[in-house]
């Protein structure tokens, strides 16, 4: 999978998306995530990327040509045109199930908006799909993209050691992940269910599967309906 992040801003993806399970990812080769920084092309007389709204009100609105045009240089790059996602929050709010969908896309490029947001004019001719990350506001995309690729880029094949890695947890079908313990057997006295101790892989397997309803009525009941 290739990610592609349209941003004012593509210093702050450095520190998150080269580290860790991500950042190994990349250097393995197993996704590839590249940062365009919008300003380089702002080719107006004041090389602007934002402007105040028609209409008046608070504020200032990205333009609409610094992001065709980044795009449009993008999707000639590649030599196809990626799924563009505008990080949104009018958008869908973002769960695993879309996850799961838009994990089997090849190329998918996402706009950061920032300040008020983005000229209509664009969204309405060139975006596929507004992602939200939740009900609340933020001061601009890039903390939402950075959550969407890393949510999609630990789905992709040979980013985590195995696919079980991701099929287990929270979410994935529909359940809340079972509880799970590491050494010490005993800590401050409290013991590790007697189950994960014995070896009886059957039996750990189904203890595993009541916790998870169990776990999931008590804290979500909502996703058991
Ligand atoms: N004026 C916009 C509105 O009311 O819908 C909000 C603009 S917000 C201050 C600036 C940018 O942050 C947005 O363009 C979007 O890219 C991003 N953003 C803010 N909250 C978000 C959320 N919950 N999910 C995804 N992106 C969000």
């Amino acid at each position: 999978m290739r990610i592609d992040i349209i941003t004012l801003f593509p210093e702050m993806f450095e520190p998150v998306l080269n580290e860790s399970i991500i950042g190994r990812a990349q250097k393995s080769g197993a996704i590839e995530i590249v940062c365009h920084q919008l300003r380089d092309f702002a080719f107006d007389k004041h090389r602007r990327v934002d402007d105040t709204p028609y209409g008046g009100g608070m504020g200032m609105l990205m333009k609409a040509e610094p992001i065709a045009l980044c795009f449009e240089d993008i999707c000639a790059k590649l030599g196809t045109r990626p799924h563009f996602v505008y990080m949104s929050p009018q958008g869908k709010t973002l769960n695993q199930k879309r996850l799961k969908e838009l994990a089997e896309i090849d190329n998918i490029c996402i706009l950061c908006g920032h300040y008020e947001g983005v000229d209509q004019r664009v969204l309405d001719e060139f975006i596929d799909e507004e992602v939200s990350i939740g009900d609340y506001v933020l001061t601009g995309g890039e903390i939402p993209a950075m959550v969407f690729a890393d949510a999609l880029c630990r789905m992709v094949p040979g980013v985590l050691t195995n696919n079980e890695c991701f099929t287990e947890e929270s979410h994935f079908n529909g359940l809340l992940e079972y509880p799970q313990y590491t050494k010490p057997a005993v800590w401050r006295g409290i013991e590790v269910p007697e189950v994960l101790m014995s070896g009886h892989h059957a039996n750990v397997e189904k203890w595993r599967r009541e916790k998870s309803i169990e776990v999931t009525r008590k804290k979500r009941p909502d996703l058991l309906e």
